[in-house]
């Protein structure tokens, strides 16, 4: 029997406002000392009224637009009841019928090799809701309840069940992940939770042509508790296996349940089923009017999207589809990088030896100069960025500083060694490059004056071979090389040295 997994996802995104959904309390309260960042509104105070944060909703509508949803005229509230100590109301305020976005989609592009390189998904919905509160099970075995995140404003969106794999459910997530960062709405953090996903898994039953064999879908697992990317694919795989076992076992699963992913046992256990679910009894919110989306769906633009990003990256710099996808992922990293490139173009241009226009100078240079920008950037720089916690945000290092570093490289003034401990200094002091290497004396020895007495001692403590070269075996040369470039660290520039350790060996 052939199976194939049928998958959808619905994903929390917190929205990095400033305020929480419903009241003026601190967004930030994940920071911040337990139930500190709360008031009457948001823990639920009878006699209290809601008032929406403006800036939520426009966060809604933007996220909605960047996923090709269509965005409707109105909107509405709605109360979904539930009871547990996390929801101080004892509903938790939603959007049921008439949510901020519906049918979007996009568009995923995995590598070439994959089952399917491109398909897009579909977005059922993307609605507005509140947060609930933080629940902490303290090992004495009571729980104590941290109200900070109450009432924090979530996006929800719910793709369609378009996935075929978990790694297609992984590059889905990657792309969201972009795409929140890029319009600036949430830092879609998934192991800070700023990004949460219960995925949605059932087999179905094919033929041989690829078509299916069951004319609907199978009942599903939900499957809860998913920190990270990795817990997603694992748990899906898992799943998949285990209901592929019972479809073949000739009991497939007959009611939808939820299951919690264990990470530390690998395994899915069951939660609840379908039968017991939830009765959640919603009705319109009286206390929030309905919306109008009209104006503010058209006041709202869009910054260029990741997809669009990554086109351009490439062909305006000839950047690897690889490299791109990583600048495009790590949020103000293209911005960055562009300044750099617009810095080393400037400083390209205004060589005094270059010939040509300034187009045939870029096009001749830009291939070579992006490589070596990516290249310190994407390992070099964010290496020691993370080994010293620090952020695109907080970096010292300005982007007219790393492109005269990047300049340095490129002409050789120092090499790779001293280019480490350049750029090192120039992240944890925000110096400038070329002070650095000359307060350090880390650039390359060039000058005779420097060289001629290192290589004359080079050769008086080396008479074996310096004999052996003047008897005409010319490759100890290299020998000799090596030693002054070891006695300079690496400073000594490869061709003076050659040249001068020739003359003073043949005179
Ligand atoms: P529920 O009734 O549990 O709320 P929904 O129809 O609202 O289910 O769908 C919730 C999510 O589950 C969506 O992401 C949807 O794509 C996905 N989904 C729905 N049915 C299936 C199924 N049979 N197999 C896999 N995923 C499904
Ligand atoms: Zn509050
Ligand atoms: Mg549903």
């Amino acid at each position: 029997m052939k199976l194939a997994p049928v998958i959808g996802l619905e994903i929390h995104v917190q929205l990095k406002t400033k305020s929480k959904m419903f009241c003026a309390c601190s967004n930030e309260g994940e920071t911040a000392a337990p139930n500190t960042t709360i008031c009457p509104i948001c823990t639920g105070q009878p006699g209290t009224l809601p008032s929406l944060n403006g800036e939520a909703l426009r966060m809604g509508i933007k996220t909605g637009r960047a996923l090709s949803c269509t965005i409707p005229d109105h909107a509405k509230f709605d109360r979904k009841s539930y009871f547990y100590p996390d929801l101080p109301k004892g509903y938790q305020i939603s959007q049921y019928d008439l949510p901020v976005a519906e049918h979007g989609s996009i568009l995923i592009e995995m590598e070439a090799t994959a089952p399917r390189p491109s398909f897009t998904i579909g977005i059922t919905r993307a609605h507005l809701e509140e947060d609930a509160a933080k629940l902490l099970h303290l090992g004495d075995g009571t729980t104590a309840v941290d109200y900070n995140r109450a009432s924090s404003p979530l996006l929800e969106i719910v793709t369609d069940p378009d996935f075929t794999s978990p790694a297609e459910a992984k590059a889905f997530l990657t792309e969201m992940r972009a795409i929140l960062r890029t319009i600036d709405v949430s830092d879609a953090d998934m192991e800070k939770g700023h990004m949460r996903c219960d995925a949605n898994v059932s087999m179905r039953r094919m033929n041989d042509d690829g078509t299916p064999l069951d004319p609907h879908f199978n009942p599903k697992v939900e499957l809860k508790n998913l920190n990270s990317f990795r817990a997603i694919e694992r748990a899906l795989a898992y799943e998949i296996e285990r209901q592929s076992a019972l479809f073949h076992s000739n009991t497939p699963p007959a009611i939808s349940e939820t299951r919690g992913w264990n990470d530390a046992r690998g395994v899915t256990e069951s939660q609840r089923t379908k039968e017991s679910a939830n009765d959640y009894r919603y009705f319109p919110e009286p206390d929030l009017p309905a919306l109008d989306l009209r104006k503010l769906r058209e006041a709202i633009s869009l910054p260029e999207l990741p997809r669009a990003l990554r086109l351009r990256l490439k062909d305006e710099y000839a950047l690897a589809v690889v490299d791109a996808r990583i600048l495009v992922e790590e949020q103000g990293a293209v911005a960055y990088f562009e300044q750099v490139m617009s810095e080393l173009r400037a400083w390209l241009e205004a060589l005094p030896e270059n010939e040509g226009t300034r187009e045939e100078l870029w096009e001749t240079h830009k291939t070579k100069l992006s490589k070596l920008a990516t290249g310190w950037m994407l390992s070099k720089l964010w290496g020691l960025m993370a080994e010293n916690n620090i952020t695109t945000q907080t970096l010292k290092i300005t982007p007219e500083n790393f492109a005269e570093f990047l300049s340095l490289i490129h002409t050789s003034k120092i090499n790779s060694t001293a280019a480490q401990t350049i750029l090192r200094e120039m992240l944890l002091h925000g110096k400038d490059p070329s002070h650095i290497m000359e307060d350090k004396q880390l650039g390359q020895m060039e000058s005779t004056d420097a060289l001629a007495p290192i290589i004359e001692r080079i050769v008086r403590e080396n008479p074996k071979l310096a004999a052996d070269y003047r008897a005409g075996k010319i490759v100890v040369l290299k020998s000799l090389i090596g030693l002054t470039m070891k006695a300079t660290e690496g400073r000594a520039h490869p061709k003076v040295t050659e040249e001068l350790l020739k003359l003073h060996l043949e005179q």
